[in-house]
């Protein structure tokens, strides 16, 4: 599926039937549909640029959260005490669980901070065109984070942090377990409301000088 500009037009072929057509310049909010199957072959959204930042703030406030509020209380023979994802991935790996703390760490750390990080530069940086050419190469980290964001990583880095200290004592979640849940919310919406063709097409203004009438945006490496 496409996303366009207002003043683009190009051909595309239907995903389901392969009929070739010309698409019209869409509205904001527009979507266009194949005539001979009905299926959805482009949309425009209707705020491509701050929706996804709005969100991408939220995800950011809601990790630094999640990473510096307990994520889980501990009881054991009496008493209790709290760890930080932090706390208990340098606790993994002191106690020789060296994979599972670097899994957890990229997982819950490491990548959702570098798409936060990338998609901020990005979504930031296209506001007025043109853009800056580095702009493309932030654009192409930013979708390589993309699936080890994915919540489902996440929630499986958490949840192998929780299994592996639950053998050691009870736990009871914490301030960050629930700031960690609004992180995988809120990261599964900005990925739904960013449109890369729309920060491709802004770059691709900077890059050529012209209107961003030639050229798919598949064809400069990214992926819809
Ligand atoms: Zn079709």
């Amino acid at each position: 599926m496409a996303a366009l500009a207002p003043d683009a037009s190009e051909t595309v072929a239907c995903e389901e039937c392969d009929l070739l057509q010309r698409l019209p310049p869409l509205p904001r909010g527009g979507k266009a549909r194949c005539p001979r199957c009905g299926n959805t072959i482009a949309t425009r959204p209707m705020d491509p640029l701050d929706r996804p930042l709005a969100l991408t703030i939220a995800s950011a406030i809601a990790l630094i959260v999640a990473h510096t509020t307990p994520l889980m209380g501990l009881s054991a023979v009496g008493r209790h005490a709290s760890t930080t994802i932090s706390g208990g991935v340098l606790e993994m790996w002191e106690q020789g669980e060296r994979v599972t703390a670097v899994v957890v760490a990229f997982c819950a750390g490491i990548a959702p901070a570098g798409y936060i990080l990338f998609m901020l530069t990005v979504l930031l940086a296209v506001r007025r065109p043109p853009a800056p050419q580095w702009v493309g190469e932030m654009l192409r980290w930013g979708r390589a984070m993309e699936p080890w964001s994915m919540n489902e990583v996440m929630i499986l880095g958490i949840l192998v942090a929780l299994i592996k200290i639950a053998e050691l004592a009870t736990v009871e979640p914490g301030i960050g377990m629930y700031a960690m849940g609004a992180v995988v919310v809120l990261f599964v919406a900005t990925m739904m409301t960013v449109d890369p063709h729309e920060a491709w097409r802004r770059i691709e203004w900077a890059d050529t000088d012209q209107s961003p009438r030639r050229g798919s945006p598949d064809a400069t490496g990214a992926r819809a």
